[in-house]
């Protein structure tokens, strides 16, 4: 709880995950037996297997947000800027938002309402329409404060909702969320050697994933996500991709992967003996490490677990701390059972 805290808290858009990683090895230094960070800052950590296994499972999590780039200074002091990551242009105006190692606090500017012609209240504004005010008034003033490359990362504290279902909010529980659960199933030794993998640049693409599923070379894989929950009422019979407070949601088939069947049965069966809730994550949207790691080397049945997470990819996401327990609660019991599986075809 209070990591998921401090994992939100800290920033780490894509490319820049270093402050996310630390809180992540403070985390687990203890508990693993080897770690590394590779080239492109992927976080590998090794926790050894109990039995005379040469079996290997990769666990991801991502550690990168999305978030924002500075790309240009006016020369009145306003910083132009570029989505890293997919970020609907509507959640971004009037934001706060912290740029660079320094943390310098900005809005995201917007023209008061009193001033917009009624067709242009019927539009979206662009992102490259917007820029950030830093309350300076010149671009040598701006300079000494911020520099063309920096990243900027959503200001928003980390705070408990509380109600039946334990609701936090906060920003990047995508996946913030998955890391807090790996880090937590490090806790436990397993009959076979757990690689734990905190990627890098997820958010643009999969990438870390693809070379630390090349270096770890598992037999298997999971990933795990702080996926869409689009469960709010609606007109119509749309169901939702998946439910706040109804437990972790399993994926069968997404843009980047159709997970292995195997290991979608063992989770669900593991579920229902243990009776724990589960539920589909609704098929055919987004994609996860999963995409790239399922497609290393020679192939990797892989599968993904997610902890539903309302308004992700917007500033602010919402998720159900029961939800996050009864993820790590299932990924436990299914690893417990994972090295029994047969994955001859
Ligand atoms: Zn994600």
């Amino acid at each position: 709880m209070l990591l998921l805290k401090e994992l939100s808290e800290a920033c780490g858009v894509s490319g820049n995950e270093g402050a996310v990683r630390q809180v992540i090895l403070d985390a687990i230094r203890d508990r693993v037996d080897e770690y590394r960070t590779d080239a492109l800052g992927n976080l590998i950590a090794l926790k050894k297997g109990t039995g005379k296994t040469a079996r290997k499972v990769m666990i991801a999590a991502h550690m990168d947000e999305v978030g924002l780039m500075i790309m240009h200074i006016e020369k009145e002091g306003s910083l132009r800027f570029h989505p890293v990551g997919g970020i609907d242009d509507r959640v971004l105006l009037a934001k706060k938002v912290l740029i660079g190692e320094n943390k310098v606090p900005g809005v995201i500017g917007a023209k008061p309402v009193h001033l917009l012609e009624p067709k242009a209240r019927e539009q979206v504004v662009k992102f490259k329409e917007m820029s950030i005010d830093i309350g300076v008034s010149s671009k040598e003033e701006a300079e000494r404060l911020v520099k063309v490359g920096d990243y900027a990362v959503f200001d928003v504290p980390f705070v408990e909702l509380g109600g039946a279902l334990r609701t936090v909010k906060g920003k990047a529980f995508d996946d913030r969320a998955g890391c807090a659960v790996l880090v937590e199933l490090l806790r436990d030794r397993y009959p076979f050697d757990l690689y734990a993998a905190f990627t890098v640049q997820e958010e643009v693409g999969l990438r870390g994933a693809r070379v630390a599923a090349y270096s770890i070379a598992p037999h298997l894989a999971f990933a795990l996500e702080g996926t869409i929950c689009d469960d709010l009422p609606k007109k119509g019979d749309t169901s939702p991709t998946t439910v706040l407070g109804k437990g972790p949601a399993i994926t069968i088939m997404d843009r980047s992967v159709i997970a292995d069947r195997r290991l979608v049965e063992l989770l669900i069966d593991t579920a229902e003996k243990n009776g724990i809730p589960y539920q589909f994550k609704q098929p055919a949207l987004g994609g996860t490490d999963a995409g790239a790691i399922h497609l290393s080397r020679e192939g990797v049945p892989s599968a993904v677990v997610a902890v539903p997470s309302r308004y992700i990819h917007s500033p602010t996401s919402l998720l159900s701390l029961n939800d996050l327990e009864n993820t790590v609660q299932l990924m436990r019991q299914t690893l417990a059972r994972v090295n029994d599986l047969d994955l001859t075809r």
